[in-house]
């Protein structure tokens, strides 16, 4: 399928089926942001809850917190977010409509072959580097790159944009002060660093992880979820002492790569892009790209971010935010490691991989089916429970292992339609088992069970249901 209709289908796909919905539709929509159905709720949820406890449960020196989304104005002056947090954007005088200039320059540059769009990928990459935003506006008209509305290269001049929403605190306007609602997650933890380091008597090298909320005002906000205004993070930091972040960037990378191939992605829809232009912050930094519908695009940043933060937060706030490491009898800021992966990035990255149509034809027959092969223990339903008729008995006894399975993972029961209809549905869902039971049911007490992806069935003891189904869909 063409990528372009591949991430329609998908769009449409998840509208279809409950994943994700336009924000305020009946509305028209409220651009860039989305709102997630019955079954796109939870299958953020479980990925988010996988990504928590790859982080916490399975590292002994990574906790978690959750850090309030309105924090102290000074926070973001502190971490550059005043000054730094911006794009440069361009204009076009005739459409009126705005651009980053990153994104309009990589648009064209992916009309080119090959070996040109490399030319120009890396004159802008320079530039960016440089701030040079003359040198910016000069690249766009040398390379006669139009507005994609107008038609035209009438561009003003390239300008730094904020990406900072805010908002007012306070009951009386006189006395309000104005907020930010937080761009990333990450500051939450910064500020916490000293409170989680001593009541949980941590020893560096440890990692605070946190999930949460956080808003830019993208500019230029297309590919579904993929660029959103309000958004989800999962972000960890991790504290390291100087000297010895080089290798912990190292193992962070390799650590994050193995996170995304426990997916069950292959290892060719990823790659590493390596930053050139680095952050104020970093002294390292690369994305991990997935092969999207849209080509290679970033899904998560990993960053080593020097003392930068914490030296910041301890010369606005006053308050030293050091730590004093027993193994060499010093105080030092530490460095910090950092993971930072957009969920409803990961939402549509797991949703893209499984997302197939399958052609099922036979000599006799013309068949096909859309099928979600999403990773069992991700999916939103583990186990349909579906009676063969809706008489003899046979719902009371689907209703019985429904009742027994509850506590233990979410099921779905139906009736209606005939069977392969029922299993159909469950594919599009992306519910990796159904369980059917039919007359031999009470004779024998086996049920058929029906594999998503393979289509197989076989029979197995009806007891014997739950056990299996926990199996296949733990997370660890
Ligand atoms: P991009 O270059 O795509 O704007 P970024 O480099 O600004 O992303 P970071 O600041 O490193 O992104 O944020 C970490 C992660 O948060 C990203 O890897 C991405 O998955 C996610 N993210 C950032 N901006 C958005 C957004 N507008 N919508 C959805 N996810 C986002």
């Amino acid at each position: 399928m063409a990528n372009e209709n591949k991430l329609q289908a998908i769009i449409g796909h998840c509208k279809e089926y409950g994943y994700v919905f336009q924000s305020s539709e009946i509305y028209d929509g409220l651009s860039a942001v989305y709102d997630y159905g019955q079954n796109g709720a939870e299958l953020k949820r479980n990925i988010r809850d996988y990504w928590w406890r790859s982080m916490t449960q399975m590292h002994e020196n990574i906790v978690g917190i959750d850090a309030a989304i309105f924090m102290h104005p000074t926070v973001w002056k502190a971490s550059g977010h005043v000054d730094n947090f911006s794009d440069p954007m361009i204009d076009n005088k005739d459409s009126k409509k705005r651009y980053r200039v990153d994104h309009l320059i990589e648009a064209h540059a992916e009309t080119l072959a090959t070996e040109a769009k490399d030319t120009l990928l890396a004159q802008m990459d320079a530039l960016l580097a440089n701030n040079d935003f003359a040198g910016l506006k000069q690249l766009i008209e040398d390379n006669k790159i139009k507005c994609g509305v107008s038609g035209t290269g009438n561009w003003t001049d390239v300008r730094q944009f904020n990406l900072m929403f805010s908002t007012q605190v306070g009951s009386v306007a006189e006395e309000a002060s104005e907020i930010y609602l937080r761009p990333e997650t990450a500051q939450g933890i910064f500020v916490n660093f000293l409170n989680v380091q001593k009541t949980g008597r941590m020893k560096i090298p440890f990692g605070i992880a946190q999930t949460g909320k956080a808003f830019r005002n993208e500019i230029v906000a297309r590919g579904f979820i993929f660029r959103m205004r309000e958004f989800e993070q999962m972000e960890m930091q991790f504290f390291v002492r100087p000297g010895t972040q080089k290798e912990w960037y190292e193992y962070w990378k390799e650590a994050r790569m193995k996170w995304h191939l426990s997916l069950g992605i292959p290892q060719d829809s990823y790659r590493f892009h390596d930053h050139v232009k680095l952050a104020h912050y970093a002294d390292a930094a690369c994305d991990i790209e997935y092969d999207f519908p849209m080509g290679f695009k970033e899904v998560e940043g990993v960053h080593s971010r020097t003392d930068f933060d914490l030296t910041e937060h301890q010369k606005y706030s006053g308050k030293k935010l050091t730590y004093f490491d027993t193994d060499i009898n010093q105080h030092y800021v530490p460095y910090v490691i950092e993971t930072s992966i957009g969920l409803d990035r990961a939402v549509m990255m797991v949703l893209s991989h499984a997302y197939k149509e399958e052609d099922l034809s036979t000599p006799e027959k013309q068949d096909s089916r859309v099928v979600l092969s999403l990773p069992p223990m991700l999916a939103p339903i583990k186990l349909a429970v579906l009676p063969l008729t809706k008489k003899d008995g046979l719902p009371e006894l689907a209703r019985e292992l429904m009742e027994q399975c509850k506590p233990y993972f979410r099921c779905f029961y139906e009736e209606k339609d005939a069977i392969g209809k029922r299993y159909r549905r469950q594919d599009a869902i992306g519910t990796p088992f159904c369980v059917t039971i039919d007359h031999q049911t009470k004779e024998d007490q086996t049920v058929t069970i029906r594999y998503r992806d393979s289509m197989l069935q076989e029979r197995i003891p009806l007891a014997a249901v739950i056990d299996l189904i926990i199996e296949k869909t733990k997370m660890f």
